[in-house]
């Protein structure tokens, strides 16, 4: 019979088993060999801790099972990863926002980016990160985990709204928590409905909210008790104005894409937009402010030499448009706030590249219309009159906003314009491999 320390050193073998087992090989994971080493600095350290603990220490014990048990559910995290059921191409370029992002000074260094890794599972609602709150000691950085939706595996289109989990990271990391805590704290929150948790329950029940909010008032108080005064006690105030902060950083990141992949995601999961969540604001609300912050950054304004392409950015603003709730109630904040909450983050992004999302020329905007009239995928690469083949260096988030605005104007499914996005955004990459050799 095993003493508890007696099991618990045995389940460290244990993990150097599925260690060894599973990154031993290159998984078809981008750095198995960081993985392994930082993984197994973990195991080492929570064995030098065990090996280093009476058997009477209960709650150094109980420490060193709590860690074994949060590697082991990472270790199969990334032993799924590697079935690679996500679309890569994009993938690829997402970690490299990421690590923009979330580099932090940690012990490895000044400058330390954090491990990303990337699975699979469910559908739309499965869009997620799993930062890592704090690094666990022996560790030299973080690992965060992106969960896409198996369902949506080619459609990147939607894949947009992964801006705001990378926000979700960025807020975790020690360079930038401060920063993004005050943007909320001084421009975006004092004033509006949410400055404090009590003005917050006010709005939530005010007689003017919507019938539909009103109803999932009664019904939350008949079912579980929940009131205005003890609200907070069950939803997640911080957790509210996390959601929004991280809905800012997605259209500083990702731009109208991501105004585009929201509205569509969430509103599939809540057909209304009005419902009152414990961890996130109404989609309605989320997509006013967002849809506000669009003009006021100048996307949903924007004209363009060419009219047929002018009709067609205004065809897509005018539908995202059409999703706003007309009931003032869904309005947040004012264009002052908003407005000075998107220059504080711009400030604090723009050193960041290539986090910032960069509008698209023209030019590649049209190019992209020409490749999608033909149902060719679009990259920047193409033949002109004289036969030869030009190559422009184009970001992935302008292949995907031209993705978009085609999925108001053109015949082609969304399923097909999806795919042809992807195909873009992998021939993208192998243009800029020529245009740097
Ligand atoms: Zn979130």
């Amino acid at each position: 019979m095993h003493s508890p320390r007696g099991i618990l050193l045995d389940e460290c073998d244990n993990l150097q088993r599925v260690l060894d087992e599973t990154l031993r090989s290159n998984y078809g994971l981008e750095g198995s060999e960081d993985f392994y080493t930082e993984c197994q600095a973990r195991l080492a350290y929570i064995k030098s801790e065990l090996v280093n603990t009476p058997e009477d220490e209960h709650q150094n014990l109980q420490k060193s099972a709590e860690l074994l048990q949060a590697l082991s559910d990472l270790l199969s995290r990334i032993e799924r990863s590697s079935i690679e059921h996500y679309s890569w191409p994009f993938v690829d370029e997402l970690k490299k926002i990421a690590l923009a992002l979330c580099t932090e000074a940690t012990l490895a260094g000044p400058n330390t980016p954090p491990y990303v890794f990337v699975l699979s599972e469910g559908g739309p609602g499965a869009y997620a990160i799993r930062p890592e709150q704090q690094r666990p000691s022996g560790a030299s950085r973080r690992i965060h985990t992106i969960t896409l939706p198996r369902t949506l595996k080619h459609f990147v289109l939607l894949h947009a709204i992964l801006g705001h989990e990378i926000g979700h990271a960025m807020f975790r990391c020690s360079k930038h928590q401060a920063d993004l805590a005050n943007i909320l704290s001084t421009q975006l929150l004092p004033g509006s409905s949410l400055a404090t948790p009590a003005t917050a329950a006010a709005w939530i029940y005010s007689p003017n909210a919507p019938i539909h909010v009103r109803q999932q008032l009664t019904d939350l108080a008949i079912r579980f008790g929940v009131t205005q005064g003890n609200l907070w006690n069950n939803f997640n105030f911080n957790q509210w104005r996390e959601e929004i902060l991280c809905d800012f950083l997605g259209i500083m990141t990702f731009g109208p894409s991501f105004v585009a992949a929201e509205s569509n995601v969430l509103y599939g999961l809540n057909p209304s937009g009005a419902q009152v969540g414990p961890f996130h604001p109404p989609t309605g609300c989320r997509l006013t402010y967002l849809l506000s912050a669009s003009r006021l950054l100048g996307y949903s304004t924007r004209t363009f030499s060419d009219s047929e392409l002018s009709k067609s950015v205004a065809a897509f603003w005018a539908k995202l448009e059409a999703k706003r709730p007309t009931d003032p109630w869904y309005t947040l904040f004012t264009d002052a706030q908003i407005q000075a909450a998107a220059n504080a983050m711009a400030n604090l992004l723009h050193p960041l590249p290539p986090a910032s999302y960069q509008p698209p020329d023209e030019e590649d905007l049209l190019l992209f219309t020409r490749q999608f009239a033909n149902a060719v995928p679009p990259v920047g690469s193409y033949l002109n009159n004289d036969k030869a083949v030009h190559c422009r260096k184009i970001d992935f988030r302008n292949i995907l906003e031209a993705g978009w605005i085609a999925a108001t104007t053109s015949s082609l499914s969304f399923d097909k314009l999806n795919r042809l996005c992807e195909y873009g955004i992998l021939q993208q990459q192998a243009v800029n491999i020529s245009l740097k050799a």
